[in-house]
This record gives C-alpha cells, structure tokens and sequence, in this order.
C-alpha cells in the first residue's frame, strides 16, 4: 500500500507550499507544477531540478505510479484507446478522437462503475474504486504526451460515474482549468452523467461553464429501470425538473445521450414519449448507435431504425444527431477494453 499522494493530485498552491515547508524557494514550485502540467511524473525527467530535491519529493509523494500500459490505434479513422495501470493494479482507459476541431479525449472518472446499466460492459466488470483527481488529470496530461499534440477538449464520460466521485470530479476540473497549469477553457469541458437529482442540483448552484449531458436511454420509467436499475431509483419527472432548472440557471443547453437498441427503445411510441419528456427544454438530443459485447443482452439498433427514430424526433420538435462512431475495431465504447483485459484478451 502506497500512502503517498499521486503527484498529479497536487495542486500549483500545494507545491509551494510543500517548497516553503521544506526551505526550497518559490520560483521551484512552479517549475515542478510545469513539469507535472506536460505530463511528466517521473522525477528525474524534470531536468532542471536539484537531485536532492527529487529525492525528497519522491519520499513524500508518488512519481510515476500511472503508466500507458496498452495503446489501440483504429485503422478505420485513427481513434487511439490508451489503457493505463494505477498504482495499486487498477486499470482505466481514455479514448482519443481527432475532430475537425483537434483532439478530444474520453476518461473514466472510476474504475468500473456501480451504477449496473445492463447495456454496460463497465457494469458487467465490476467495481473498482474512484479515481482521484489526479489520476482524472493523468489521463488528460499523460494522452496529451503519448500523442504529443494538445488535447483540445475533455468529455468525461467514459466508465464510471461522474457524480458518484462528485468532490474528486470538481478538483480534476479545478486542476484541468488551472492557467497556470494545463488552463483548458471549461466551456471545453463536458461532464456526462447518469442522473443522480442531489449531484445535478449542486452542479447547477455552482453555475459552471463546464457542459452537462444526461445518460438518458429511456423515455419512460419502466424502461429506465429494466436498462438503467440504479439510476431509475430517481423518477424521469423528478430528473427533468432537475434538467429544466440546470438550463434555467444556468442558460446553458443540456445534451440527452440515448443510446439505441434494436426493438427495445427506439420505437415511435418511445419518440412521442421523448417529445412529452422534453417539451421547451432548451436541450439537444446525441443518438447513439450502441455497440454490443459479449453477454449484452441487447442488438445493434439497424441502420433503417435509426433513422426512421431520428427522423420521428426532428418531426416533433426535438434537435437530434447521430453521433458519429469512432474506433469501432478497437471497442473503443465505454468499458469494453478494460473488461476484455481483465478477461486476459489483449484486443486486436
Ligand atoms: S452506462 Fe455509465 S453509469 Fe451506466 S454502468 Fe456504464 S459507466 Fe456506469
């Protein structure tokens, strides 16, 4: 068991003050907070600091301990799946996608998740634990490196949930927003989450310019709860009241992710219920063309189905887009690596 805090869960004012404590001057905090800020974690790359010094910030913090252990590279459209090892033996991933806009990756905020989505190979592997946000951070910093391009934009929306790790999710915002650290804007910023009331209403209060999506897959509530039982404990009315006050005070648009299954959601009896759910909401509506895994009990929704839904949401009112596909010869949707490792299949 390591006791020492990962390196990238320090913050710029933490660094000094470690360098205060210990007698070093100030102008060395912000050379160690650059360094950490590139992505770089082992203490004898930061060449511009005293061997004593790294030594004594390697007894009291961890260097090092996160490491790219596999990289996938799609050989349809060139998304990079990135797999990284933590110090105690969990493993995470991020996606890489290149937009016309740059780079954006996809993190997970835990490893595996709780929340049990049945459509979800993150819930099928189990629980791990939460990240910290340094470990968010790492992501972020260490795929900016491996691909040695910035990163333009961060969706957190790979496994795990968000707002089930509220507290660590606002310090990796803190530290990705930081200017003198990695400075990215927060309107770069989208956080993903399943649904849960008490989180979305705190998230609100802070009226952040970071992007809120709901994991939505289901317009009614028995639906809702064959597809996503933990988060169903909340009712689909409690949680559009929570969506219509997010977009009231905060005069920010909200995005639906609705995931399609084959025969299950994507009916014209699910469209009009959609339209009921999200009637004036000031929202966007992203279709997802959901892959399946081995022991999901649910199909690939056909190409025509999709489109007859989409067409069926724009006719009553409501803005929606497919969203495009990335790297599907590299299970590049939420979960499905990390299981596959797990299982002892090192991907294709
Ligand atoms: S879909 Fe998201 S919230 Fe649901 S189990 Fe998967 S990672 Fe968790």
């Amino acid at each position: 068991m390591d006791n020492r805090k990962f390196c990238l869960d320090l913050t710029g004012k933490d660094i000094e003050k470690w360098c205060l404590d210990k007698g070093y001057p100030k102008f060395r905090a912000g050379q160690i907070h650059k360094w950490l800020s590139s992505g770089v974690i082992k203490t004898e790359e930061m060449t511009n600091i005293p061997q004593a010094m790294r030594d004594e910030l390697e007894k009291d913090f961890s260097f090092g301990s996160m490491n790219v252990i596999h990289e996938f590279v799609s050989q349809i459209d060139g998304t990079v799946k990135l797999v990284y090892s933590l110090w105690d033996g969990n493993i995470i991933e991020s996606v890489v996608m290149r937009y016309k806009t740059g780079l954006s990756i996809c993190i997970s905020s835990q490893a595996g998740c709780k929340m049990g989505c049945t459509f979800c190979a993150s819930a099928h592997a189990g629980f791990g634990r939460s990240l910290t946000a340094g470990e968010m951070l790492g992501q972020v910093l260490l795929s900016q490196r491996h691909m040695n391009e910035k990163i333009r934009s961060v969706v957190v929306m790979g496994i795990g949930e968000p707002f089930d790790n509220f507290d660590n999710l606002l310090g990796f915002i803190g530290m990705l927003t930081d200017p003198e650290g990695p400075g990215l804007g927060a309107r770069h910023i989208t956080v993903s989450t399943c649904g849960l009331i008490p989180r979305i209403k705190e998230f609100t209060a802070l009226k952040s310019q970071v992007n809120l999506a709901i994991s939505l897959h289901a317009p009614n509530d028995e639906l809702r709860k064959e597809l996503m039982p933990v988060p169903a404990h909340y009712a689909l009315r409690d949680l559009m009241d929570a969506c219509r006050e997010y977009t009231k005070v905060t005069g920010r648009r909200i995005t639906f992710e609705y995931s399609l299954f084959d025969e299950v959601n994507d009916t014209i009896a699910c469209a009009d219920q959609l339209q009921k759910l999200l009637k004036g909401m000031n929202c966007h509506v992203n279709l997802i063309a959901a892959n399946e895994f081995d022991g999901s009990p649910y199909k690939r929704c056909r190409k025509k189905r999709i489109e007859v839904f989409r067409n069926a949401l724009e006719q009553r009112g409501i803005n929606a887009t497919l969203r495009r596909e990335m790297g599907s010869d590299i299970m590049a949707a939420c979960g499905q690596l990390r299981r596959g490792i797990e299982q002892g299949d090192k991907g294709k």
